[in-house]
C-alpha cells in the first residue's frame, strides 16, 4: 500500500528472468496489497534459468563471506560488496529451502539443486510468483520509458498499450543489441560498452592438432606482454583452448580482448606455478639420477601424456633422447613450452555453459541500498542489465538473486 494516497502500489518489472521474478516475488510478498506486473517479451519466462549450467542450473557459490564473495566480479566488486550484506548465498540457500528446494555444492563450490534440473527451479519460481499474486504477461516488450512530473511512469508496451507505474524495475538482461538502450539512456543514464565476457579462444595452433578432450587440472595463463595469471583446469577443445581458467583471463581481461578484436598472444604455463628456473633444476636432478632413461617416460605430474609428447615434439627433442643426451638449448626449448608456451588467440567461441555481457547501466549511477537509479527516483535496476558480470560458478544468478531482494524491497517501502 502506498502510505501517501493508501491506494494500492503499482509496481512493474520489466524482463521475466532471474533477477525479474526475484524482484517481483520480493515485491508482492513483502506488499500483498501491491499490484506487481512482470512485462516479459519473449514466449516463456526464465529462458536462461532453463537452459543455465548445462540444465542444471548452477544457483549460486558456496561462499558465504561477502568480501570473499565479491572478489569473484570483474565488474561491480565493490558495489556488490555491501550488496551481499544484505542478500547472499546464504540467504539464496535458506530461500529456496523454504520453498522445498534443497541445494548441494560440489567440490568446486558450485551450487545446484539436488534434482540437478533447472526446472525444479523455473517450477519454484512460477509458484512463488503466483501464490503472491504476480501478474505474469508474455509476448509483451517494454519500449520507452517517461518519468512524469508526479513522480510516476508511462511506460509504452510493444501491445499498443501504455500503462502508468509508480515503480518500475528494469531486470532486461544483457543490453547488447536490446532497443531498451535507448529508452535508458533518454532517461539520462550512460550505458558502458557491451562486450562479451565468459568465452573460449580460438587458437589454430598445430601444438593441439588431435588433443581435443585432453585437460590440465591447475594451469596458469595471462596475456602479453601483462596481466595478472588466471590459475585453474585448461581444457583442449577443437579449436583451442576452454575451461575455468581461460573463462577466468576472458571475463577479466574482456575489455581488452574486445579492443584487441580477439587478436590477443596468451602464455600457458601448463604447470601451475612452477617456474622454468625450477623445471631445469627438476632436469638436471634428471639427469643425474636417470641419465639412462628417455625424456618421454618421464611424464610431469598433471600433465596428459599426449600433450607431453607434443611438447617435446615442438621443442624439438627426439622421442629417443634420453636425459644425460638433452642438450641446454633443448632444456630451455622444453621448459619454455612446458612454462611459458605462447599461442596466439585467434577470435572467441561461445562457451556454451555460461556466458554473459561485461558492460551496461553505469555503476556510479546507481544506489547499490535500494538498486535505484540515482538520476530517476522510483526506476530500479537489478541483474544483467547493469554493469555487473561474475566469473563462471553460479556467480552471475547471485548477484541477480542479490540486486533483485534490494530492488523488490526497496519499491515497497
Ligand atoms: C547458456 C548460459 C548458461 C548460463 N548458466 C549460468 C549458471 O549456471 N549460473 C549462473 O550464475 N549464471 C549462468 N548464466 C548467466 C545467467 O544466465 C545470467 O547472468 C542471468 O540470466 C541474468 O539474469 P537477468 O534476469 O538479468 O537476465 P535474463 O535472465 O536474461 O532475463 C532477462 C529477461 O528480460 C527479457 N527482456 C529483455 N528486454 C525486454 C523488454 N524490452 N521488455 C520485456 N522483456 C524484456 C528477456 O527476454 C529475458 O527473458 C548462463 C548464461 C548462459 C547464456
Amino acid at each position: 500500500m502506498n502510505p501517501k494516497t493508501g491506494t494500492p502500489r503499482k509496481i512493474v518489472v520489466i524482463g521475466g528472468g532471474a533477477a525479474g521474478f526475484f524482484t517481483a516475488i520480493t515485491a508482492a510478498e513483502a506488499d500483498p496489497a501491491a499490484e506487481v506486473t512482470v512485462y516479459e517479451k519473449g514466449n516463456a519466462f526464465l529462458t536462461k534459468v532453463k537452459i543455465s549450467g548445462g540444465g542444471r542450473c548452477n544457483v549460486t557459490h558456496a561462499c558465504f563471506d561477502p568480501a570473499v564473495l565479491s572478489k569473484n566480479y570483474p565488474r561491480g566488486s565493490r558495489e556488490l560488496r555491501g550488496a551481499f550484506y544484505e542478500w547472499q548465498p546464504q540467504d539464496t540457500v535458506a530461500w529456496f529451502e523454504a520453498r522445498g528446494v534443497e541445494l548441494k555444492a560440489e567440490a568446486d563450490g558450485r551450487m545446484f539443486p539436488v534434482t540437478d534440473r533447472s526446472q525444479t527451479i523455473i517450477d519454484c519460481f512460477m509458484k512463488s510468483a503466483r501464490d503472491a499474486g504476480v501478474i505474469l504477461k508474455t509476448g509483451i516488450a517494454l519500449h520507452e520509458l517517461q518519468a512524469e512530473p508526479d513522480g510516476k511512469f508511462s511506460l509504452h508496451l510493444s501491445n499498443g498499450e501504455t500503462v502508468r507505474a509508480d515503480k518500475v524495475c528494469i531486470t532486461s538482461g544483457s543490453l547488447k543489441a536490446s532497443p531498451l538502450t535507448r529508452a535508458i539512456e533518454s532517461l539520462g543514464h550512460y550505458i558502458e560498452p557491451l562486450v562479451p565476457s565468459l568465452f573460449a579462444f580460438n587458437i589454430p595452433d598445430h601444438r593441439l592438432n588431435d588433443l581435443a578432450g585432453l585437460s590440465v587440472q591447475d594451469a596458469g595463463v595471462k596475456i602479453i606482454p601483462k596481466s595478472p595469471v588466471q590459475r585453474g583446469p585448461v581444457l583442449i577443445t577443437h579449436r583451442g583452448l576452454s575451461g575455468p581458467a581461460i573463462l577466468r583471463l576472458s571475463a577479466w581481461e574482456a575489455r581488452r580482448f574486445a579492443e584487441q578484436d580477439y587478436a590477443v598472444e596468451i602464455s600457458v604455463n601448463w604447470l601451475g606455478k612452477t617456474s622454468a628456473e625450477e623445471l631445469r633444476e627438476t632436469f638436471s636432478n634428471n639427469r643425474m639420477e636417470s641419465g639412462k632413461s628417455l625424456v618421454k617416460n618421464k611424464v610431469p605430474a598433471g600433465l596428459p601424456r599426449r600433450l607431453w609428447e607434443r611438447l617435446l615434439e615442438s621443442a624439438a627433442i627426439a622421442p629417443e633422447t634420453q636425459w644425460s643426451q638433452l642438450t641446454k638449448d633443448r632444456e630451455n626449448a622444453l621448459a619454455h613450452q612446458l612454462t611459458d608456451g605462447r599461442f596466439e588467440v585467434k577470435g572467441k567461441t561461445t562457451n556454451k555453459d555460461e556466458f554473459v555481457t561485461c558492460g551496461g547501466v553505469r555503476l556510479k549511477e546507481i544506489d547499490f541500498r535500494r538498486m535505484e537509479s540515482r538520476i530517476v527516483p522510483g526506476l530500479h535496476f537489478a541483474g544483467e542489465c547493469l554493469d555487473i558480470d561474475g566469473i563462471t560458478g553460479g556467480y552471475n544468478f547471485q548477484a541477480a538473486w542479490t540486486g533483485g531482494r534490494i530492488a523488490g524491497l526497496a519499491m515497497v517501502d
